[in-house]
């Protein structure tokens, strides 16, 4: 039957082809079929990653840190029996072989059994052990991954899914960075939501809100995704259909021609220059990053190597990755940003429901409140910074206090490493991000002590306006073009540049063409977006006069009535 529904699109595009239904346990496995002469290969593969994860665990179990709680060791002993039960080592094998499947799919196949079986027990507690088994399997998946590329028939066959699921967290969007789908479709999501922030950065046409689309779509149905005008189209008729592939082909050809700005100077027309940074999650976003031509990582959202995952990152793992990054980006600025978990981020087995979140513990708050795993974060960073050029940013910054106390745990963690003998970046910088109105209001007690700035508008906006981004149900009155908001990102710009305080901006509005002039006459020369919409915005930045914006985005500021605001907007990008 042929139906079209409406949302609120991600990202722009158009994108064809079937639907797939998804779980967040299905979205973790690709399914693939593996060739007759491949399969014991198969199979070996899945002992190794059982040995791994078995290993971990015993390491894990000799290192167990005299503070932990006493359940501490009794948990990995409990997961490394699950890992040796048949049921977990032997099931998959025979799955392998008999249905000449993937590892990753055939284990996953086996959990959501066991997990079945689980849910049908009385005991509430051994009920509750199925979480133990996801874990367990996790940490296999987690080896069976490392390193492992989806072949390329399977990644093809991806690319002509459109993922249909009714919400996706933030860690499930990082799952998705494994794959390659044509697109994806929500129920639920608000469009600055974090993953909404994610399905961006895979530059794939995205519709969140669609509250129906989950129940009324069948799998393999033919669905036309429609980000320029947030449609989605279910089983459209042959007109229709030909004339979005035309629409296709079009975004394509203008794709191309905005690669060759690649190794262009991004400035104005009058010359000025403008720095075009990308925001990334994970280490592997790097290369989509300096393909776009970023001058450096503008935000790394450390957290997301938080996500996904039973037990905390080491300080040597996150060493390792920010190291990575930093030597990807060849002697290019990184700005790793500090934890900023909590709200949507919730750490894994973090199951209480707190009454506000986004409100609540989080970030910087969240760090304040675990100087030791703070810590851990800051001596991983100081000692990446030894590779390249690192600042800090620290989050959801609302009390100077706040600022100080991170300042003297950044000291600490350097006198840690002084005494260890450990190189760093002695002068490193420490920025912060201005993402709640109150740090945006009383900006200068924050410029006394911070190296720079950088406007977290998407907080900046959820706060000002007391919308919560992940909500769909709010999401209309989501607005970066409120008079408060604007008069917050212009003042806190202005006042930045002229105390000679470094300042960009890191939130969507970054990436949003139809703002880049509105933040250029505002003053702002340091953008950080998505790698995906960054030549894009160059190409708007070249096509830009300065002159010419700088008066009519006073004069937005000025505006005191939405329909002038939007008139005076349509004028700036005319
Ligand atoms: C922001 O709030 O604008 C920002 C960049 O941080 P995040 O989206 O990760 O909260
Ligand atoms: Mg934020």
């Amino acid at each position: 039957m042929n139906f079209v529904l409406h949302g609120a699109s991600l990202s722009r595009g158009v994108t064809i082809g079937h639907a797939h239904l998804v779980s967040t346990a299905r979205l973790e496995a690709a399914h693939y079929e593996i060739p007759a002469q491949a399969v014991e290969a198969e199979v070996e593969r899945f002992d190794a990653a059982v040995r791994r994860a078995r290993e971990e665990l015993a390491a894990l179990q000799a290192h167990i840190p005299a503070d932990a709680p006493a359940e501490f060791g009794a948990f990995l002993n409990l997961h490394r029996m699950i890992l040796g039960d048949s049921s977990l080592s032997q099931v998959p094998r025979e799955l392998i072989r008999a249905r000449r499947c993937n590892a990753e799919w055939a284990l996953v196949q086996q959990m959501e059994k066991l997990v079945e079986q689980f849910e049908e027990i009385d005991d509430s507690y051994l009920r509750e052990r199925k979480a133990d088994i996801q874990q367990a399997v996790e940490r296999v998946l987690k080896a069976l991954l490392g390193g492992h590329a989806l072949p390329e028939a399977a990644l093809s066959e991806e690319r002509k899914l459109i993922v249909v699921a009714h919400d996706l967290s933030p860690a499930d969007m990082i799952l998705f960075k494994r794959h390659h789908f044509g697109g994806f479709v929500t129920d639920a999501g608000g469009i600055t939501s974090h993953t909404a922030i994610l399905a961006r950065s895979l530059g794939i046409p995205a519709i969140v809100g669609l509250h129906i689309a989950r129940q009324t779509i069948r799998e393999k149905e033919l669905l036309i995704v429609d980000g320029e005008q947030g449609v989605l189209i279910v089983d459209p008729d042959p007109l229709v259909l030909a004339e979005y592939q035309l629409r296709q082909s079009q975004l394509d050809l203008e794709r191309q021609k905005l690669r060759r700005l690649k190794s262009a100077r991004a400035a104005t027309v009058d010359g000025t220059a403008v720095e075009l940074l990308a925001n990334i999650e994970l280490p592997q976003d790097v290369p989509e990053a300096l393909d776009a031509g970023a001058e450096g990582i503008g935000l790394f959202r450390t957290e997301f190597l938080f996500l996904n995952r039973g037990d905390l990152p080491s300080e040597d793992e996150q060493f390792e990755a920010y190291r990575e990054v930093v030597e990807a980006m060849g002697g290019r600025p990184v700005v790793l940003r500090t934890l900023d978990i909590g709200a949507d981020k919730a750490l894994a087995g973090d199951g209480e429901v707190r009454p506000n979140p986004a409100m609540g513990l989080r970030a910087i708050r969240f760090c304040l409140a675990e100087p030791q795993m703070f810590l851990a974060q800051l001596r991983a960073i100081l000692r990446a910074s030894h590779y390249g050029k690192v600042r800090i940013l620290l989050p959801m910054l609302s009390h100077l206090h706040e600022v100080e106390q991170a300042l003297a745990l950044v000291k600490q963690a350097k006198q840690q490493l002084a005494e260890g003998h450990v190189p760093f970046d002695r002068r490193i910088e420490v920025g912060g991000m201005i993402e709640i109105p109150a740090a945006a209001l009383a900006l200068p007690m924050f410029m006394r002590r911070l190296d720079f700035l950088s406007l977290g508008t998407n907080d900046l906006i959820q706060y000002t306006l007391a919308i919560d981004r992940t909500d769909d149900a709010v999401a209309h009155l989501y607005d970066p073009l409120h008079p408060a908001v604007l008069a917050l990102v212009a003042k806190t710009i202005q006042t930045a540049t002229r105390g000679g305080v470094p300042v960009a901006v890191c939130g969507e509005m970054a990436g949003d063409l139809k703002l880049t002039r509105l933040l250029l006459g505002f003053g702002l020369r340091s953008f950080s977006m998505h790698p995906a919409q960054l030549l894009a915005i160059k190409e708007r930045v070249l096509r830009t006069e300065l002159a010419e914006v700088q008066p009519l985005a006073q004069r937005v500021l000025r505006a005191s009535d939405p329909a002038k605001t939007r008139e005076l907007l349509a004028k700036l990008n005319s």
